[in-house]
């Protein structure tokens, strides 16, 4: 049978900790039950620099029951680096895991259909909320602006899926040879490239304690998860420098019509070719340069360039 370790990132969670525990143990004992997963399976609870009373809940909770654990961080280093903690952490020990919020927004009810996507076959399964009825209207529409963003910038997501997900152990450690300081999971995982499944579920409201995400960190989030993605603004930059270049052609046309018609002041047809022509080979040549820092940026990733699906070898 498979070791499962359930992964919560806690963030100041003392408010929804208890019970989030309780809850989650309850769905764990039921796998365990019903033969789904070893009892050996975990709960990590990884505390990412708590200034609250976050840790000895967890420490008080590892020694009430086997199963849960804890992993603490000794600063806050957010979210996502939280979630890979854990990750490196259980990947060698464990055949699969499942990364879900502390406040147990997501629908810890979907769990064993996620286990049971696994057992036939699916070494990612997404949860995905089939609506977002709980969010306020800001973050709805923010959220669905940022995932076609990001497809329009050409990442790979997942919609309307965060990081509520099963993966295997060979998917765990495929991610890991994701070098790059500023991981955005939710873009990452979909390259992967194993064998996929997703659940749905429908979305509840935090039962206590506040967003640990305000709109700040929101739109940084957001950012960074475009700018660790996608060079194509800087493409946007070649293309618009090109434009004006090809734009100073007509202004040229309209600027030399004005000269010979003697309908212009003295200076001024020097002065208008050379800012539209300028302006435009100036924007052009950032393009440019930009598109070399761009490579650079994405070979500095040292991101990996392959994943190997099946082996087959007769060797002895
Ligand atoms: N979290 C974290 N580090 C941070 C911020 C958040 O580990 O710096 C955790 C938090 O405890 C929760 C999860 O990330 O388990 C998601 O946060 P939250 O529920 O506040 O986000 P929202 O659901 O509002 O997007
Ligand atoms: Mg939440």
């Amino acid at each position: 049978m498979k070791k499962l370790v359930i992964i919560v990132p806690c963030y100041n969670e003392e408010e929804v900790l208890p019970n989030s525990a309780k809850q989650l143990l309850g769905v764990l004992d039921s796998l365990i039950i019903n033969a789904k997963v070893s009892d050996t399976s975990k709960i990590l609870f990884v505390n990412d620099g708590s200034s609250d009373k976050t840790w000895e809940i967890i420490s008080n909770l590892t020694h009430e029951d086997k199963h849960f654990s804890g992993l603490n961080l000794a600063g806050n280093v957010g979210h996502q680096n939280a979630l890979l903690a854990g990750i490196e952490t259980v990947c060698d020990n464990c055949e699969i895991s499942i990364t879900i919020d502390a406040d147990l927004q997501d629908d810890i009810s979907v769990i064993e259909s996620m286990v049971d996507a696994n057992s036939q076959g699916a070494d990612i399964v997404y949860g995905v909320r089939s609506d977002r009825k709980s969010d306020s209207f800001i973050k709805r529409t923010t959220a669905n602006a940022f995932y076609k963003i990001m497809s329009l910038l050409g990442a790979n997501t997942v919609y309307n899926h965060a990081d509520f997900r099963l993966m295997s152990s060979r998917a765990m450690k495929q991610l890991l040879l994701y070098k790059e300081r500023n991981m955005f999971l939710r873009g990452i995982v979909p390259n992967i490239g194993y064998k996929t499944a997703k659940v749905f579920y429908d979305r509840k409201p935090r039962t206590a304690g506040e967003s640990k995400y305000p709109l700040k960190k929101m739109i940084s989030f957001a950012w960074d998860g475009i700018t660790s993605f996608s060079i194509r603004p800087i493409g946007l930059i070649t293309a618009l420098g090109l434009f004006v270049v090809l734009a100073s052609v007509i202004a040229f046309i309209y600027i030399f019509i004005s000269f010979i018609s003697n309908d212009t002041n003295a200076g001024w047809t020097s002065l208008m070719a050379s800012i539209w022509l300028l302006g435009g080979l100036q924007l052009f040549s950032i393009g440019i340069i930009g598109q070399y820092i761009g490579k650079t940026y994405l070979e500095t990733k040292e991101r990996p360039r392959y994943v190997i699906e099946e082996y087959i070898s007769n060797d002895e």
